[in-house]
């Protein structure tokens, strides 16, 4: 399939960057405080109570959503199962094709878009702008694997001359998409979009700490020209609003991406009636493994970026490091100087790498993880809360950390979502891939070696679906679609085909055996 990635952020002319989204950030201030509605059947909806989205940096008003009430519910399906009857039956070529104009206009409003991100998430501006593009290009690959496969429709062999028959794959209609807070665009597009393009309709939840970022996706659909209904946007919180849709009989399926316990809550609730398909995309707690002949400076780097980038709140970030018993010291002290080096700031400005975390519950884990390290093992860097001046003072600020604890430690097993790394020491590679592969999660991984015959070993034996041998661009993290799978093994996954990757659209389909005499 010809996919030209887009990826601006890479080869761009920063200083331009920085200008273009300086403009749109001023722009998005002066739209700070609005009402916004939910979208159901192509209108905008208001009459809900009111779901404020804040900055985490400061705590500032973003904007207020109108939650959809449980009492619209019903409603919101049924909009759902009748508009599905004609996109169901829209040619592919041409939900290919809205699919495709919407990526180009998330391109063209990419620099407002990941100011509203910066915002709403607290991403840094690379960050935002990298969502933002990485949404587009879902799209378009996306599109392509339909196009491609020439809708889904498939000749099989003959039994005589006069038979002919097809495999075919159908939509099975309408799904609750749930997307999480950390890529707010990209989850929510490339999972909206591959339910989307196989025919389905879709009602998207997206995580109640990012509905604006939502927002712009339904804009972006909306204004390709997808027709009313196929696409709803509806708020409110998980617990309410998001199982009321899952438990919902008028729904055929499920797309999710958030943490492993609800995961498994939403599974529950989908089939306890009735079979029906439930594509999950879970947690992490994802290790590297650091080789006697690994290029040190390359591992500290690519560790780094893969711990503290988006401040650790990320499935695929790099949480567990297995170093070798040789290098730990010099590995140790050259991280931990890294941590201690990268101060939390303003997200929206220039210079910072480590923004805030998402909200008051992220501080408290983070204060109980520093407790628990401090008891079973070591603080090498951070472990505190910056303090910063002014309204940033309200932030949700942590400190980038470093600890050192034994691999059974609950540190080095349950998710955290922060910028928070675990360092233990091993002394053989075999020992290395039992502490890495010892883990309920096994979603990426990395390992760093100059020897090919560690790396091989590591490709074959460790239990993830994302593997990186060698990356100093991020040890554990950054999958790029068309590039990388991503893909969750054991408790990371349920699925098995990943997003990014050219098996996924067709998962949201189902065969059918067409035979004509
Ligand atoms: N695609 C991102 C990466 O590879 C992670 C997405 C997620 O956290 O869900 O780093």
């Amino acid at each position: 399939m010809s996919f030209r990635i887009t990826y601006s952020v890479l080869d761009a002319d920063l200083s331009q960057l920085h200008a273009e989204f300086d403009k749109a950030l001023s722009g998005v201030r002066g739209k700070l405080g609005a009402e916004h509605p939910s979208f159901i059947s192509g209108e905008p909806w208001r009459g809900g109570d009111l779901l404020d989205s804040r900055n985490p940096a400061n705590q500032e008003l973003l904007g207020r959503f109108h939650r959809t009430p449980l009492s619209e519910v019903d409603r919101v399906v049924r909009v759902s199962r009748e508009a599905q009857k004609k996109w169901g039956a829209t040619p592919w070529q041409e939900r290919a094709r809205i699919l495709k104009r919407a990526a180009d206009l998330i391109s063209e409003r990419r620099m407002e878009l990941a100011a509203i991100m910066t915002l709403e998430v607290g991403k840094t501006r690379l960050e935002s702008l990298g969502d933002v593009e990485e949404s587009a290009d879902l799209l378009r690959y996306y599109a392509g694997q339909l196009e491609e496969a020439q809708g889904f429709v498939k000749p099989l062999a003959r039994l005589s001359p006069k038979e002919d028959t097809r495999s075919v794959l159908r939509p099975y209609g309408v799904f609750v998409v749930i997307s999480p807070f950390n890529f707010p665009l990209a989850l929510a597009a490339g999972m909206s979009a591959g339910v989307l393009l196989g025919g389905n309709t879709v009602i998207l939840k997206p995580s109640e700490e990012t509905p604006w970022c939502a927002e712009g996706l339904y804009q972006a659909l909306h204004d390709a020209g997808l027709p009313p209904g196929v696409f709803q946007l509806v708020h409110g919180e998980g617990e309410s609003l998001g199982a009321a849709l899952v438990s919902h009989p008028g729904i055929d399926g499920v797309n999710f991406t958030g943490s492993q316990p609800v995961g498994m809550e939403i599974h529950r609730r989908l089939t306890a009636q009735s079979v029906r398909p439930c594509f999950l995309e879970l947690g992490g707690k994802n290790p590297a493994i650091v080789c006697r002949d690994a290029d040190l400076e390359a591992a500290i780097e690519g560790c780094y970026r893969s711990a503290f980038g988006l401040s650790g709140q990320k499935c695929s970030a790099l949480s567990r490091i297995y170093v070798h018993e040789d290098l730990k010291r010099d590995f140790i002290a050259g991280l931990a100087e890294k941590a201690r080096a990268t101060r939390a700031a303003d997200p929206s400005l220039a210079s910072t790498y480590l923004g805030p975390v998402i909200n008051d519950a992220s501080v408290k884990r983070f204060e109980r993880a520093v407790a628990e390290a401090r008891q079973g093992g070591t603080v090498h860097a951070g472990g505190g809360r910056p303090q910063l001046e002014g309204a940033l003072a309200q932030g949700h600020f942590v400190e980038a950390t470093v600890v050192e604890v034994p691999h059974g430690h609950r540190l080095m097993r349950d998710e955290l979502f922060l910028p928070f790394v675990g360092v233990t020491s091993f002394q053989t590679l075999d020992e290395a891939l039992h502490m890495a592969n010892d883990c309920i999660y096994g979603l990426t991984a990395g390992v760093f070696s100059r020897k090919p015959e560690d790396v091989e070993t590591f490709m074959d034996r460790a239990e993830a679906g994302v593997l990186y041998a060698n990356r100093r661009t991020g040890a554990t993290t950054g999958a790029w679609p068309g590039v990388q799978s991503f893909c969750g093994w054991k408790a990371s996954g349920g699925s098995g085909k990943g997003g990014c990757g050219p098996y996924y659209v067709s998962q949201f389909m189902r065969e059918q055996s067409q035979t004509r005499m």
